[in-house]
């Protein structure tokens, strides 16, 4: 506290802590109640910025000094700090349902983070899914701290003018004025330390944000001390070439796990949102080495099992990668020194082949070869992935790739309208969020129609209020007469059905899809029976050019004068854009061209709104979509003709809007209500509002990922790393064996209604408790390939390593279905994730 009065320099004002305090807690993005308090202080900078710290910064201090001594203000300052410290205090779910568990942290990096607009470190999908994960955290009561960078200007800032031409602004974020604080050591002294990079060292400076229970940690090297081509490193998000990004990502791999050791915390799990953070792996296993006085190899080996792989792409394109003077360049020296290896071994890591000097250095094979398991983001997802990273498993079935899945999900808090909030506290209770939610499903369901209609109705309203400011001032911005302007308020009806598409203009979202037949467009647009209103918002990248071309098809669209009053196109789509959109919009549409979109979220932050989605069958509606909760395109296949596979999807949405959408929003019974409309609202909220919220997700990664995986690190890190050690051998013992190891023709007999099977393997030197013979058959059913081990008889006299297997299976597959395998094996290890070691029977 003090050290935030020396913010406050000057005549320190009575009773003003609780107000920094609340300020600089972005629980206050999730909690409406809050809203109200910054709005009291000053409404105009507080709706321009939505940054209560920079309202208290702004807000002068008699109008400070009198608020607090208002006994209204004062009454309603009480009251959230009441609600802050109840939150603060429950002990939450994770210490309710996991008392006795060996994980007391985890570590979640990513190179963005979306939690507010107030703190620019995000750009779209990635940030969203690691913010939303660290809110429902601290709801949850799981233990995580967030490492990533603070950038002084963040994702670029969207202008497009009226020929439809994006601009690519960098506003200036001064630190001082975002929701942070540096972050301070025992004595009070701002925390910042050197990591290694080309051949010097620079400084990085560490700050901290707070979201409820969970610190965020991030990191800059705008540093006064560093060289001048330094200081700018984490100054844009995803801008740049390879070099910039390399930086960045030595930046928050080696930096953020370093500032974790510095600051004396050490969490058993390390979570990589996306590979961009995999060097955190090298700098963990350099941390222990340092402590424990062990090798590289044991050091990893040891620490492995606590790091969580989480990939985000669809297309090994995706992929960062880095060649191989680049990688010797900015990072030969630590691995020499720090690490204790060659190039080569460095290399390795990120390579198919340790030798091929044209092959890259791929930051998703660095992050596969350090994680102890690794997850897909949609259960279609992880299929994709194991297709993607059979390469890394060569001769394993696409099966048995050691990919899994945890489907996104957003905090529904952060998205939900005030509106919506009260009809889910009606129905479901104040603290619905927090826990498990298994009972939402039935309480939501006990909601009357009207409450859920009248919700609508008040939410699209204030949308429609909303894009008339919206477009007002982006109009005026552009020069625009006053008359013209004044037109901006004429544009859309609160009672028209109205669909949004918002989301990064990138040509896999096929953002215009909906324009392949444009007369058919209007046409269902401007239907004077059924009249249909769209909302259109996104970014493309500023190196997109194809992406820019799709931003300006639509201007062109909008100019049409029959549909200028129908369509508008949002400039500069952010977080706060984002939150007017997802609870005003009754369609939300979505037209990924199948597999590209790994999960996608917008389309599940309308879901606690009563939104409906229209999506491909991609992503994470591939999983949701039943015919009661909404629409979907497209067969579920991935045809090789994009063409063709957008005239028919793009055929298949219109006719779905014409004959069955808008039809359903306009037939209304004696009451004004949709009927048929209102039961997909329901079922779709009720039941898809749970299961795709980050609450469900971080409790999934929790029992599945987090806690086991700390129970193995604490095993294979305890007592000098002694089992790391052992697996270090034992992978030693399988490189150096493996070669010469054969596996004899089967034979196999009939036995009643059994078959028998026996074959001779000749191990030579490999101790026979380091392998399995198994039995294997692909799956038939959802249950998994069969994989039945041989047991090993006594050893063959006379040869070196040989041993006699068998094993019956009963005949109720065909004889041709079964294969032989040698297969790694190890009691404590995953395989084949950390040993790809197989042979087959010929
Ligand atoms: C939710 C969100 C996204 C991600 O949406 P997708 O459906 O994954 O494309 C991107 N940008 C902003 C501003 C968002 O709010």
């Amino acid at each position: 506290m003090e050290l935030l009065h020396q913010t406050f320099q000057g005549t320190p004002i009575e009773g003003i802590e609780p107000l920094i305090d609340l300020a600089l807690d972005l629980r206050w993005s999730w909690n409406h109640g809050l809203d109200e308090l910054w709005r009291e202080i000053d409404p105009d900078l507080w709706s321009a910025t939505r940054n209560p710290w920079l309202v208290l910064l702004a807000v002068s201090r008699t109008r400070l000094k009198k608020l607090l001594q208002d006994e209204s203000f004062r009454r309603k300052l009480e009251a959230v700090r009441e609600h802050r410290r109840q939150a603060e205090e429950q002990p939450g779910w994770f210490a309710r349902a996991h008392p006795a568990t060996a994980l007391t942290s985890v570590a979640y990096f990513s190179m963005e983070f979306m939690l507010s607009e107030s703190l620019p470190i995000y750009s779209g999908g990635l940030g969203n899914v690691a913010g939303d994960q660290l809110k429902a955290a601290s709801d949850l009561g799981v233990p995580l701290i967030a490492v990533g960078l603070l950038y002084q200007m963040g994702y670029f800032r969207q202008v497009v003018d009226r020929e439809g031409v994006q601009y690519a602004l960098y506003p200036y974020n001064d630190p001082w004025q975002l929701p942070i604080l540096p972050v301070r050591d025992a004595n009070g002294e701002w925390v910042r330390m050197k990591i290694p990079l080309l051949s010097a060292t620079i400084w990085l400076r560490a700050w901290q944000a707070q979201v409820g229970r969970v610190t965020l940690y991030l990191l800059d090297t705008n540093d006064p001390e560093n060289p001048p081509m330094h200081r700018g490193i984490t100054g844009g998000l995803y801008g740049g070439g390879p070099e910039a990004r390399l930086e960045q990502e030595i930046v928050l791999g080696i930096g953020g796990w370093r500032l974790l050791h510095t600051l004396n915390l050490s969490p058993e799990v390390c979570h990589l949102n996306e590979g961009h953070a995999a060097f955190a792996i090298l700098e963990r296993a350099r941390c222990f080495m340092q402590d424990h006085h062990q090798t590289f190899p044991v050091a990893l080996a040891a620490t492995r099992p606590g790091n969580l792989f989480t990939t985000h792409t669809p297309v090994p394109a995706g992929f960062d990668c880095f060649t191989q003077a680049l990688m010797e360049r900015y990072l030969g020296r630590y691995a020499q020194a720090g690490l204790g290896i060659s190039n080569r071994e460095l290399l390795a890591l990120g390579r198919m082949n340790a030798d091929d000097p044209n092959e890259p250095f791929n930051m998703a094979y660095l992050a596969v070869r350090g994680s102890g398991a690794i997850n897909g983001v949609s259960r279609l997802h992880g299929q994709v992935s194991r297709r993607i990273f059979q390469i890394l498993f060569p001769r394993w079935p696409q099966a048995e790739v050691p990919v899994g899945f945890v489907t996104n999900g957003v905090h529904p808090a952060t998205w939900d309208s005030a509106h919506a909030d009260r009809v889910w506290s009606d129905a479901c209770g104040k603290g619905r969020w927090l826990g498990e939610l298994d009972t939402l499903e039935a309480d939501l369901n006990r909601a009357p129609d009207a409450d859920l209609w009248q919700m609508r109705l008040s939410d699209r309203k204030a949308l429609v209020d909303y894009v008339h400011a919206r477009l007002a001032r982006q109009w005026a911005d552009q020069g625009a007469d006053d008359e013209a302007v004044a037109r901006a308020y004429h544009i859309f009806n609160p009672d028209v059905l109205t669909m949004g598409f918002a989301r990064r203009f990138a040509a896999y979202k096929r953002p215009n899809l909906l324009l392949h037949d444009p007369k058919r467009l209007v046409r269902i647009l401007t239907n004077p029976q059924r009249p249909v209103q769209l909302v259109i918002a996104g970014k493309a990248h500023p190196a997109d050019l194809g992406g820019q071309a799709l931003i300006k098809e639509w201007i062109a669209f909008i100019a049409r004068p029959e549909v200028r009053s129908h369509v508008v196109f949002l400039n500069d789509y952010d977080m706060e854009m984002s939150e007017h959109l997802v609870q005003g919009i009754d369609l939300w549409i979505n037209t990924p061209r199948r597999p590209w979109e790994a999960c996608g979220t917008s389309g599940m932050k309308i879901l606690v709104n009563g939104g409906l989605n229209i999506s491909a069958r991609d992503g994470w509606w591939a999983e949701a979509y039943t015919p009661d909760v909404g629409w979907a395109i497209g067969d579920g296949k991935e045809p090789d003709d994009d063409a063709a596979q957008d005239a028919a999807e793009a055929e298949e949405l219109y006719t779905l809007l014409e004959r069955e959408v808008i039809p359903a929003f306009y037939t209304r019974d004696h009451n004004g209500i949709p009927t048929a409309w209102l039961a997909r609202m329901r079922a779709s909220m009720a039941r898809l509002a749970p299961q795709f919220s980050a609450n469900r997700a971080v409790r999934e990664y929790t029992e599945k990922y987090y806690i086991p995986g700390a129970e193995r690190y604490r095993r294979f890190s305890a007592d000098q790393a002694a089992v790391g050690a052992q697996v270090v051998a034992w992978q030693k013992a399988l490189e150096q064996h493996w070669p010469a190891v054969r596996l004899e023709s089967v034979r196999i007999e009939p036995a009643g209604s059994e078959w028998t099977f026996e074959t001779a393997v000749y191990l030579g030197d490999l101790d026979p408790g380091a392998v399995r013979v198994e039995l294997y058959a692909d799956a038939i059913d959802d249950k998994g390939p069969v994989r039945q081990e041989l047991a090993r008889d006594a050893p063959l006299v006379g040869t070196a390593g040989g041993y006699v297997y068998r094993t019956r299976i009963p005949m109720t597959r065909a004889l041709s279905d079964y294969t032989v395998r040698l297969v790694p094996y190890h009691p404590d290890i995953t395989v084949p994730l950390v040993a790809t070691h197989i042979l087959w029977q010929r």
